[in-house]
């Protein structure tokens, strides 16, 4: 992966999980750029670490990445977990799941779909 290397580390972590729902990557986007490129210092070498896929999937952060280890994997648990609270669509802290598509919403972006969601309490997670 010459790219990489090329383009720097961090630039191409940054650019990989950039496809994130916008809310996400602005309550958090940079923080867990920098995070993940530490972890997989960490957990010992840049060369065979690659993320595979970032989505969205059941109104959390999905990633999916190819080396990396223990620290690698806490971080992207810790994110994950973040995402289910956090408005996907402006970063504010979520008060609320969406119907349907689920997805996190804070009070304004859930007034702005209609209030088509419920609390996230009654969530479990
Ligand atoms: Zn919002």
């Amino acid at each position: 992966m010459r790219t990489k290397r090329l383009v720097g580390f961090k630039h191409y972590i940054r650019k990989a999980l950039s496809v994130m729902p916008d809310g996400w990557w602005a309550a958090f986007g940079e923080e867990m750029t920098k995070d993940l490129a530490r972890a997989v210092r960490l957990d010992g070498g840049q060369d065979d670490f690659g993320i595979v896929q970032v989505k969205e999937k059941y109104g959390g952060l999905r990633v999916y990445v190819v080396g990396g280890g223990d620290n690698v994997s806490r971080i992207i648990e810790e994110y994950e977990a973040k995402s289910k609270r956090t408005c996907v669509k402006c970063g504010k802290p979520a008060k609320w799941i969406s119907y349907g598509w689920i997805c996190p919403y804070c009070d304004e972006c859930a007034a702005a779909i209609h209030n088509l969601a419920y609390p996230i309490e009654q969530q479990e997670d």
